[in-house]
């Protein structure tokens, strides 16, 4: 029980990297409250996790990450209901694939606008409730793809470029109010975000892989438990990766 008594919000808990999170973290004694896109989706997930364990402290909201006023509300709605908020882990995310000469500035916007100004949104909120009770921990979700850039698809990568740029600054920022600030950076995982890519687009990836699979939702989700407990208890501005050492 690593995170006994402790409260997480997971954002992007439905399903795949974040869901596997939010059952890791329950698992080990947290309340989790988890962030989705639509209620019914929230829903859907809840009852899933509710179905292996009636007893599981979890409960769900789907405010709109990208507007601070919905962010705030829930953040506060959070504090409220459980009177701290002790770990953060912005996790939902969007990609795709455009070739530059087709990328739309709406699709571009639409990404940072999740990748990053959510992840923004939800920190500034969170860390105002963590430093109030004294500390806290916040972790985001970046990709192999933030060492190296990808062949297609610029939005992606840059949004998790910023992604780093947040976690080292804010561990920077926030170490005085004793908020650690980590992210970690899964390589090819088996999510939905994955099976909508071409199998064409998948072989050659493995290939480069040198434990030669993909990775598993709970691989990565083991990365965030060890970051949110206290075994992290002196990391702080650290890019985890959990990529089978991939380099695409
Ligand atoms: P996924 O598509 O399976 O899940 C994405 C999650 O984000 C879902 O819960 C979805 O509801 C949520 N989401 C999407 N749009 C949203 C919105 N507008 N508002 C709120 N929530 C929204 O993806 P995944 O593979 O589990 O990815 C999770 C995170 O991991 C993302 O940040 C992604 O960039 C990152 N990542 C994934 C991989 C991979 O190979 N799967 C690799 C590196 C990084």
């Amino acid at each position: 029980m690593l995170l006994k008594d402790k409260v997480a919000v997971v954002t992007g808990g439905t399903r795949g990297i974040g869901l596997a999170v939010v059952k890791k973290f329950l698992e080990h004694g947290a309340s989790v409250v988890l962030f989705g896109s639509r209620p019914e989706t929230v829903d859907k997930a809840i009852a899933e996790i509710k179905a292996e364990h009636p007893d599981a402290a979890v409960t769900g909201m789907s405010p709109s990450l990208t507007e601070a006023a919905s962010v705030t509300e829930a953040i506060q709605a959070v504090q409220a209901q459980y009177g701290r908020l002790d770990i953060l882990v912005n996790n939902a995310g969007i990609s795709a694939r455009e070739s530059l000469y087709n990328y739309t500035t709406e699709q571009f916007e639409k990404i940072m606008n999740l990748n990053v100004n959510a992840v923004f949104l939800c920190a500034k909120a969170a860390a105002s409730v963590m430093k109030e009770q004294g500390g806290g921990v916040i972790i985001n979700t970046s990709s192999m793809v933030s060492l190296y850039g990808q062949p297609a698809g610029c939005g992606y990568p840059a949004s998790k470029f910023a992604v780093n740029g947040l976690t080292k600054s804010l561990a920077r920022e926030l170490g005085r109010d004793n908020i650690r600030v980590n992210a970690v950076a899964p390589g090819v995982t088996r999510t939905d975000m994955v099976a909508a890519l071409p199998e064409a687009m998948i072989q050659p990836l493995v290939a480069t892989i040198p434990l030669g699979r993909i990775g598993e939702p709970e691989e990565v989700a083991n990365a965030f438990l060890f970051l949110a407990s206290d075994l992290a208890s002196y990391v702080t501005g650290e890019i985890l990766s959990v990529d089978g050492a991939a380099m695409n």
